[in-house]
């Protein structure tokens, strides 16, 4: 169906001119822009997501830049990061902006040019912000801490910084024992920042712009409620426990009369605090991409590893209809094709049942899938496993986090093996395909015996499978990590077994998995003992994280990088002996984090760890005595007149409250329920009126030949949400599309996510595959290099567009189709993200080839500069007039290219692609067309030329990507080259020649097609 290429030059007609090229290749400057195709996701870098807010900073107390030590997709997937950001922009007179660690790859493009790290919203560099902020979820981010601030241009150490330099607030749960990072922040703020940062930002903003001095400011911050300024303490080795301890405030602390002992702060209403629901919408994936909510802080389990569980205390439970509206509200402003329910510990949630039944109707509408975190292995009634089914989860994930009773009573985890196998048994039944649980090994008093009791567990959960007679046997996951004694636990004495211990201990489970056949996960070893040392840290080991950072130490958490040498050599050098973290300390003996007050009376941590030692448990406190879950309904909940289990830890819970905010959230509950039921009722009675016959049915449509082939069944079980829309009769719409500035540098993958999002914005329903995988049914035209600009880029769709059965028996008219593309272009182009406009939308009549099989050719424009471009016009038409060789560097495998040696480069003549090329002098741009047939050139020369290649071939020199622009995609009609946009009349008058019914699309170009 393709011509050959033409072996001259030729004009091009329909090449568009320049004014409306240039802002597309030049707006908006990323100060990475030169570079940025040439790392690893440069997605992460650009900022100008969706929902994004960028401050003026005319006229602000306080500009802070939340700096997160790790990549963009684990920052973006935070939920404290969610909470900051929204917490501080909802002050007119506070800016949050965000930063995140640049991989290796950025940060020596950053080194080699002397840039700095900059925000994502204004592109600042992080030295010129007022306060940077630094999250701190775990001690192995602590490198990535002194990346950003080295690469923001912020000194390292606190002692260094300057009148104009930012001040440094850390957070987050590590702030909670900070010494080993005191050295290099200036605050650490101790809890939650809800109440108190805003606070605390605007007077250190304040302060700074009245030319207050960086000492002074430092004072005024020590009287905010959780503040710990470490420059106003000193320390002092510990005769007992031989670690450096607080042992007083300096000179300098008294005088700012900072406090003796620093005490965490937390909030006492969650609801004050509403949880966002407009978070900038991440365009790279996101580790959770998703609209995840939190639902309760707190736990009320008592497990006697969990720092979360103490330093989080109380339990705080959020209003079931906030909570409601927030995963609502997050899923329609952005999108989300899937949302989650967090907690420390989902079942433990008073509401949870009655909330995800009140929930998932509403997801199913809109065909989002939920995801339930941190579940255990009891509380998961069938009809609640239910529902969680029909939104799409195929498996479930819990935690016994010990493999026999005994161990599970020495850590206080309130599971037992019938929960555990009762639970897999309820799971297996409804078809579920994946268990996976999270256990711990190197637990005190652990035994062989305990750790063959994980393989064991898993080996059980299997075996229930087996008897079940699964038609596929699902797969069963164990997951298993290290214990590391953490501070404020009751295992903040306990020593962290040996690595040659806990290797031994891998080896056996390896053993066992593969007899049982299961999945075996392990975490590092040496990255547990790691965050040991810096987890029960004292300020000696501030010395041994800079060394181990000056010599290149960066992502510890990320197995590529973490170096165990480069870390025993940063503590030689340091003269720190790591068996004095790792060891048991003494009861008696003074810790690092002692003068941080979680707020537990004093000895409730040993008397827990006594009790492990001796096995006994201590039920949950919070609930009802001999309680594993929470009454699920009022009339239960109102009839049960049990005491709540407490043990005065010190926090001071008040039980009538806990007990009477329960019943409230019910009650609010049972409302919403008759609501929703009053609801279905009357929708039931309108379909009813409108009677049969309103429209014309789909099962006589199927009759129809044309739909033949075309609406056969799904493999979704009945009660799927995704059922019907992988079945239903759809419209086929092309979307046209133009990308710019930041979107230039999303993938093919991202847009993947992104468009499906959008749709979801302007609440347009689309088709879902059939398979297994339910996912969005679309393709799109040939991807394009990061960086490149679109003028016309397009997606075809399957729409639900009400009357589609019409259109798909071929009764719409062409009018008609034009009016719902009008109606489409409105809706789309209302919602679309920055950087991608909606340049024109077109319902395709039924049977028309699709683009993979259309497209031929593309339009290019590069800006090379008027030089360039003058030296160029002279010489483009002898250089087009013979082979135009490039070298290019050997892929792999790829199908239709020549392979050279290994090691050697490939010379490939991009010439035969070119259809034409001309110079526009005065614009500093070259224009071309490529020929895009997928058949490699008959004289040998390469497929896929990329219009890089191109320039080097013309000009003698590499261009970046991100200075050429795609213009529009071609098809070839009688050898002559149509913008795709423009086949509409020449379709029409081709008539059925360009008509098939049953196309087969190369799967290369099609995401998930029918
Ligand atoms: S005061 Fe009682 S109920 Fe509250 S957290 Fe402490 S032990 Fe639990």
């Amino acid at each position: 169906m393709f011509s050959s290429n033409p072996t001259r030059p030729a004009p091009l007609p329909q090449l568009h001119g320049p004014s409306g090229l240039q802002p597309l290749i030049a707006a908006p400057v990323h100060p990475y822009a030169e570079f940025l195709g040439k790392v690893a996701k440069p997605g992460r870098y650009i900022g100008g997501e969706e929902q994004q807010r960028v401050k003026s900073p005319e006229g602000l107390a306080c500009r802070f830049v939340l700096a997160f030590p790790d990549l963009y997709e684990v920052g973006m997937s935070h939920l404290g990061t969610r909470i900051l950001y929204d917490l501080i922009n909802n002050h007119a007179d506070l800016a949050c902006e965000r930063a995140f660690s640049p991989w290796i790859d950025l940060e020596a493009e950053l080194r080699a040019r002397g840039l700095p790290l900059v925000s994502l919203e204004s592109f600042t560099p992080l030295r010129e912000f007022d306060v940077v902020g630094v999250s701190l979820q775990y001690e192995l981010c602590y490198t990535n801490v002194l990346q950003n601030l080295d690469l923001g241009g912020i000194p390292l150490r606190s002692c260094d910084r300057g009148e104009t330099d930012p001040i440094v607030i850390a957070g987050g749960p590590t702030a909670t024992h900070p010494e080993p990072l005191t050295p290099f922040v200036d605050i650490c703020l101790v809890g939650e920042a809800e109440e108190v940062l805003p606070g605390l930002l605007r007077t250190i903003g304040l302060m700074r712009r009245a030319g207050a001095a960086r000492a002074e400011i430092l004072a005024a911050a020590s009287q905010v409620p959780g503040v710990y300024v470490p420059a106003f303490y000193y320390v002092e080795r510990d005769e007992r426990s031989e670690l450096l301890v607080v042992a007083g405030r300096t000179p300098a602390g008294i005088a700012a009369n900072a406090p003796e002992r620093v005490t965490r702060v937390w909030v006492r209403n969650l609801d004050d605090f509403p949880f966002p629901t407009t978070f900038p919408v991440p365009y790279a994936e996101a580790i959770f991409d998703r609209a995840a909510v939190e639902i309760t802080r707190g736990c009320t389990e008592g497990c006697r590893f969990c720092q979360a569980g103490i330093i989080y205390r109380p339990v705080r439970e959020r209003d079931p209809k906030a909570i409601l509206k927030a995963v609502l509200d997050g899923v329609d402003a952005a999108g989300f094709a899937e949302t989650s329910l967090t907690a420390l510990s989902t079942a433990d949630v008073s509401c949870i049942d009655p909330l995800i039944k009140e929930l998932v109707p509403e997801l199913k509408r809109r065909k989002v899938k939920l995801g339930v975190a941190s579940l255990r292995a009891y509380g998961l009634n069938d009809s609640l496993l239910d529902e969680i089914k029909s939104v799409g989860i195929n498996g479930l994930t819990f935690a016994p986090e010990a493999g026999t009773q005994r161990m599970r009573d020495v850590i206080n985890k309130n599971v037992s093996d019938e929960d555990i196998l009762g639970s897999a048994r309820r799971i297996f039944e409804r078809g579920y395909e994946r268990i996976k649980m999270y256990f711990i090994m190197g637990l005190p008093t652990e035994t062989e015996a305990d750790v063959i009791g994980i393989a064991e567990t898993g080996r059980r959960v299997r075996e229930v499978a087996r008897e079940l007679g699964m038609p596929r046997m699902p797969s069963v996951t164990v997951s298993v990590s290290q214990h590391v004694p953490k501070p404020h636990t009751p295992f903040q004495w306990a020593a962290m077994e040996g690595l040659q211990d806990l290797y031994g201990k891998v080896k056996m489970l390896r053993e066992l998995a593969k007899r049982y056949r299961l999945e075996l996960k392990t975490h590092n070893q040496q990255e547990s003992w790691l965050e040991c040392l810096f987890a029960r840290g004292d300020r000696d080991m501030a010395e041994v994280l800079e060394n181990a950072y000056k010599a290149g130490a960066r992502f510890e958490g990320w197995r590529e990088c973490f170096s165990f040498e480069r870390w025993l050599k940063a503590l030689a050098d340091a003269g720190v002996d790591p068996n004095r973290y790792t060891r048991t300390l003494p009861l008696d003996g003074r810790l690092p984090w002692d003068h941080i007050d979680i707020g537990l009376e004093p000895g409730f941590l040993a008397e827990e760890y006594r009790k492990a030692l001796k096995s006994r448990v201590s039920p949950p406190c919070g609930k009802p005595f001999g309680a594993k879950v929470h009454a699920t309904n009022t009339v239960d909940a109102e009839a049960d007149a049990r005491r709540l289990v407490c043990y005065d830890c010190g926090i001071a819970c008040d039980m009538s409250d806990m007990r009477e905010e329960r019943l409230v959230a019910l009650r609010g509950l049972g409302e919403l329920k008759g609501q929703r039921h009053g609801r279905e009722r009357l929708e039931t009675e309108a379909a009813e009126a409108a009677g049969p016959g309103a429209m014309i049915s789909a099962d006589s449509l199927r009759e129809r030949s044309r739909l033949r082939g075309r609406l056969n069944p799904s493999q979704h079980a009945d009660d799927s949400a995704f059922k019907a829309a992988a079945e239903s009769p759809f419209c086929r719409v092309r979307v046209f599309f133009s990308k710019s500035g930041p979107m230039c540098f999303m993938g093919h993958l991202d847009l993947l996510r992104v468009i499906p999002r959008m749709l979801r914005r302007a609440g347009v329903e689309t088709a879902f595959s059939r398979g297994f995988t339910p996912v969005p049914r679309m393709s799109f035209g040939p991807a394009l290099a990061l960086g490149v600009a679109a003028r016309e880029e397009v997606a075809e769709l399957d729409l639900l567009l009400p009357g589609a059965a019409e259109d798909m028996a071929g009764l719409w008219s062409e009018e008609r189709r034009a009016a719902e593309a009008t109606a489409l272009h409105e809706r789309l182009a209302a919602v679309a993200p920055p950087g991608l406009a909606i340049v024109a939308v077109r319902v395709v009549a039924p049977g028309e080839r699709r683009i993979g099989e259309l497209i031929a050719g593309a339009d290019y424009s590069v800006a090379i500069g008027s030089e360039q471009a003058s030296a160029l016009a002279t010489e483009l038409p002898a250089r087009m007039a013979g082979p135009l060789p490039i070298e290019r560097a050997p892929k792999a495998n790829k199908r239709g290219l020549r392979r050279a040696t290994d090691g050697e480069h490939e010379v490939i003549d991009v010439r035969p692609r070119i259809v034409a090329a001309e110079v526009d002098v005065a614009a500093g741009i070259l224009r071309f067309r490529l020929d895009m047939t997928q058949e490699p050139g008959a004289d040998g020369s390469a497929k896929g030329v990329r219009p890089r290649e191109v320039v080097q071939a013309l000009c003698g020199a590499p261009v970046a990507d991100h200075r050429v622009c795609r213009d529009q995609l071609l098809a070839r009609v009688d050898g002559a080259y149509v913008g795709l946009r423009e086949l509409v009349p020449v379709f029409n008058a081709m008539g059925e020649r360009w008509r098939r019914d049953d196309v087969e699309v190369p799967a290369a170009e099609v995401v998930d097609g029918v």
